[in-house]
């Protein structure tokens, strides 16, 4: 393997600091992952020397800009391998992505008596938007549940998808256990089923917000109709965001946001018409820093190359996942085959008090319910700890979790 874990730490400058007179052991990029300087000088850049409103001006600056925006949608098309740039819509993350689908799709393809499917393994951006939704359509929401050892149920699908079976809405990667879904499957199980039902009508989300960030995604061999992910994740700016939708679905689709930039004519008299899609689904003055940042952070990752990095995230989150089951008392959550996260509990000791011991080691992991509070109702704990791994996690750093673990539970009794 050519990927080197020294000379990429050299690209993100928070990971060489200490903190509590500790080395800082960051194991919180499944919550917000660090930025290399190429992402952040390349923002920065942007702004002090190239910054102006995109798709208003024909000054120089403005359609610069513009030009720059839109060669980032076509980044983003060929980091998930989509058919075309058309099919990227630039929203603030996952969250609005999801939000955007349910309040565009959801609205005109949702009624009452129709039902949708989400998973018992859900973050809350993938349970909230379509409760929010159901209260005002009135359809029903099911959910497949989740395994003791972390794996959805996929056998029960025969008895949730019916011919009112509208859209089937899931993770790519849980944010807790690590599961990897094999999406691909079980959008062709799902699919098969739905069509013996005569349901011609089933689309399938898929919210990608961990999913990207540890997997190469092609959404064509996926065949899902919607992917979402958000930039903050994948070493990119906070507050920008992609929603992948098939071409054909998000022109069918009416806006959700109103206002500048997403319209073809306002008349007060002869009414609005409204901009093809993508551009319909992006009312205002888009976060164009931010877009641009992200798109160094494609640039990043694919000059780095994705799938060393990636395999070399395997590793380290492989070899965690067995060190750790050496910590007395510690529970793991999930199985073996997890990716980017890992889940547990330290006896009965509240996560909180678990996480804040870590911090005092310089150890930065996430503890509570990680919004995925039916997760957590499902394996009946209040909260959970979390440790995640990016591209520059080191296997030194699991040690020194594991150490730090050690010394927690001396202390803790
Ligand atoms: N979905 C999953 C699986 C996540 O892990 C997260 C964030 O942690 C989100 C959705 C929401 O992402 P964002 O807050 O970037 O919109």
């Amino acid at each position: 393997m050519s990927f080197n874990v020294t000379a990429v730490r050299q690209d993100f400058p928070a990971l060489s600091q200490s903190v509590n007179n500790h080395p800082l052991v960051y194991l919180d990029s499944a919550a917000s992952a660090q930025k290399p300087l190429q992402v952040v000088e390349r923002e920065s850049e942007f702004t002090l020397h190239q910054y102006a409103a995109v798709h208003r001006g024909i000054h120089t600056l403005s359609a610069n800009a513009t030009t720059m925006m839109e060669e980032v949608r076509q980044k983003a098309a060929n980091f998930i391998h989509a058919a075309s740039s058309e099919e990227i819509v630039f929203v603030k993350g996952t969250t609005e992505a999801i939000n955007l689908v349910a309040n565009s799709f959801g609205r005109q393809y949702l009624h009452e008596g129709d039902n949708i499917i989400i998973t018992q393994m859900e973050h809350h951006a993938n349970i909230v938007p379509w409760f929010m939704l159901s209260e005002s359509i009135g359809f029903e929401i099911r959910v497949l549940p989740v395994s003791d050892c972390g794996k959805l149920e996929t056998g029960k699908l025969n008895d949730l998808i019916d011919e009112r079976t509208r859209l089937l809405s899931f993770t790519h990667i849980s944010n807790v256990l690590g599961t990897v879904n094999p999406v691909q499957d079980i959008i062709k199980h799902a699919r098969a089923i739905a069509v013996s039902k005569k349901n011609t009508q089933l689309k399938v989300l898929i919210d990608g917000a961990q999913g990207a960030m540890h997997q190469q995604v092609n959404v064509q061999t996926l065949d899902c109709d919607f992917y979402a992910f958000s930039g903050h994740k994948l070493y990119g700016p906070t507050g920008i965001g992609i929603l992948y939708g098939k071409k054909a679905l998000l022109d069918a689709m009416p806006p959700w946001e109103g206002g500048g930039a997403m319209i073809r004519q306002v008349s007060l008299t002869k009414g609005i018409t409204f901009a093809d899609a993508p551009w319909r689904f992006e009312a205002g003055t888009p976060n164009v820093s931010a877009i641009i940042g992200l798109g160094a952070a494609f640039d990043y990752l694919t000059a780095l190359g994705v799938e060393d990095a990636f395999a070399h995230e395997a590793n380290v989150m492989a070899y965690a996942s067995e060190k750790l089951k050496d910590v007395p008392s510690i529970i793991l959550y999930g199985n073996d085959q997890r990716e980017g996260v890992l889940a547990f509990n330290l006896g009965q000791h509240h996560a909180y008090d678990v996480g804040s011991f870590l911090d005092q080691y310089g150890i930065a992991i996430r503890t509570g319910h990680h919004c995925a509070l039916p997760l957590m109702e499902r394996y009946n704990v209040p909260a959970m700890c979390r440790a995640s791994v990016g591209i520059y996690t080191t296997k030194e750093e699991i040690d020194s979790l594991f150490n730090a673990l050690q010394r927690v539970k001396k202390l803790l009794g």
